[in-house]
């Protein structure tokens, strides 16, 4: 049986019922999906993604792809952009799908950008196995890891300083890099600047046409096609005895799970995981597109917003100054989304663990600033703090996204140095409390099962 049905809950059921195995899958809530959710939450007509909104994880994934969820109704959609970053001065950064693109609009910076990302986006195809799985194993590819290494262990401030010389190649890749949810100062911060600017070069940054909700329906779908079962509103409350059972949660909640069954050894390395920050998101109902000033970011599916890299460092390390703020715009690319003429915005910005702080003023002031007339576009907002996120779904401890911080330590040993593995025969975690950690990709899920 699965406890979850998270993406990572889904590809395990799927990879467990395509072994031949009778597979439940329990999950607590009314709407299936975990992370990968959709509803409408302002407005009727108005489609938001709860939590993740776009997938370059999930349209690189070794584990998806080798499931037909197209013919169970997922079908991605390519924004002209995957981001824009724009800049006081009212113009933006754009980071396209071509490598020579990017580097044309970095100016200066262009060769710099180039000679990073080249030769990875060469080697991608053959090292994003090892890179989304357990970095404590040999790699199949070690010089093009080692690569990747030597760039992606450095905190991402320093990186982007050796690199670039100029402000707009540095803001760009803070504003990547921030997805790590790390300090910017802090190792291994600059890994989720590469991987992901790496993966907007090859596999993109899409969108599903429909919403998030259309990746775990068609999982969904294809897991129901070899005989698997899914109960909703079917919260677990302790560990069953069956012969397998894949838990698609945190140490948190494993614990809660399994009472006094685990060992103390085993219990206190779980005690000890760390969560990162949590998350204050904010979704919009709009009577018009978002009014960027720099219309390019009108191209692009994904917007950060946080000016040069100093103020997004500072908003990253100690959550002074502006907040950073991740904003999507889905309903420009995918009409499903709104009523016609009508969008939908989603933002959220990083936050303590468990803050109370109400955010919704200050993520709306900064995008005022770089889109002035945007309040005046607002017909309705939903909020969503990091008690409230963690209400909709246990996993989100504290509002963490990533289902526990992504440091050195717990990049290696996540959640423990057992991995998926727990010391009762059986018992497995395949959240992204293990490696490769969060984002939507069902790698972790594709993992446990290959350690079963
Ligand atoms: C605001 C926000 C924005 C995000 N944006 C993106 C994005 O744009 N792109 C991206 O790739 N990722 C994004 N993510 C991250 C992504 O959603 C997660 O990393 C991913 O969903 C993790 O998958 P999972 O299967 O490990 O867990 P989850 O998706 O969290 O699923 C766990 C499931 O288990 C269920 N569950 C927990 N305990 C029990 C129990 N005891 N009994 C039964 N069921 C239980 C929960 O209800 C939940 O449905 C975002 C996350 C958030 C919160």
């Amino acid at each position: 049986m699965v406890i979850g049905s998270g993406p990572n809950g889904l590809a395990a059921a799927i990879l467990l019922a395509r072994a031949g195995r009778d597979v439940t899958v329990y999950e607590a809530a009314r709407q299936i999906g975990g992370g990968a959710r959709s509803a409408e939450l302002t407005l009727p007509g108005f489609l938001h993604d709860v939590c993740s909104a776009i997938h370059p994880m999930a349209a690189g994934s070794p584990c998806f792809e080798q499931f037909p969820l197209a013919s169970h109704g997922l079908e991605w959609i390519q924004p002209g952009a995957p981001l824009a970053h724009p800049l006081e001065d009212g113009t933006a950064v754009l980071l396209d799908r071509s490598i020579d693109t990017t580097a044309r609009n970095l100016g200066p910076d262009g060769e710099a950008w180039r000679r990073l990302m080249e030769p990875l986006a060469e080697a991608w195809p053959r090292i994003r196995h090892d890179v989304m799985g357990p970095l404590l194993r040999i790699p199949r590819h070690p010089f093009p890891m080692a690569r990747l290494g030597i760039y992606g262990l450095r905190p991402a401030r320093a990186l982007a300083e050796s690199l670039f010389h100029g402000p707009r190649a540095r803001a760009l890749f803070a504003g990547i890099a921030a997805h790590s949810l790390l300090p910017l100062e802090a190792r291994p911060s600059a890994a989720a600047g590469v991987v992901l600017g790496l993966l907007a070069h090859t596999s993109g940054w899409p969108l599903p046409r429909g919403g998030a909700q259309r990746i775990s329906d068609a999982l969904a779908g294809y897991l129901r096609s070899l005989g698997g079962e899914i109960r909703a509103e079917s919260p677990v409350s302790t560990l069953p005895d069956a012969p397998i059972v894949m838990c698609d949660v945190t140490p948190r909640q494993l614990l809660a799970l399994s009472g006094e069954r685990f060992p103390e050894p085993f219990r206190r390395a779980l005690q000890r995981y760390r969560y990162g920050p949590g998350a204050f998101k904010v979704d919009w109902a709009l009577d018009g597109p978002i009014p960027w000033r720099a219309r390019e970011c009108a191209r692009a599916g994904t917007v950060h917003l946080g000016g040069t890299l100093e103020e997004i460092a500072a908003w990253e390390a100690q959550f002074t100054g502006r907040p950073f703020v991740l904003v999507t715009q889905p309903s420009l690319f995918d009409a499903s989304r709104a009523p016609a003429g009508r969008h939908t915005a989603w933002g959220y910005c990083h936050v303590p663990n468990a803050s109370t702080m109400d955010m919704t003023d200050a993520i709306e002031s900064q995008i005022e600033r770089f889109a002035p007339g945007f309040r005046a576009r607002i017909l309705a907002r939903h909020i969503l703090t990091p008690a409230s996120l963690e209400r909709r779904n246990p996993n989100l401890v504290g509002g963490d996204v990533g289902g526990g911080a992504m440091d050195l330590r717990q990049i290696l040993f996540r959640p423990t140095r057992m991995l998926y593995r727990t010391p009762l025969a059986g018992v497995f975690l395949c959240s992204s409390s293990t490696p490769p950690g969060g984002g939507v990709h069902g790698m972790c899920g594709y993992h446990a099962v290959q350690a079963m």
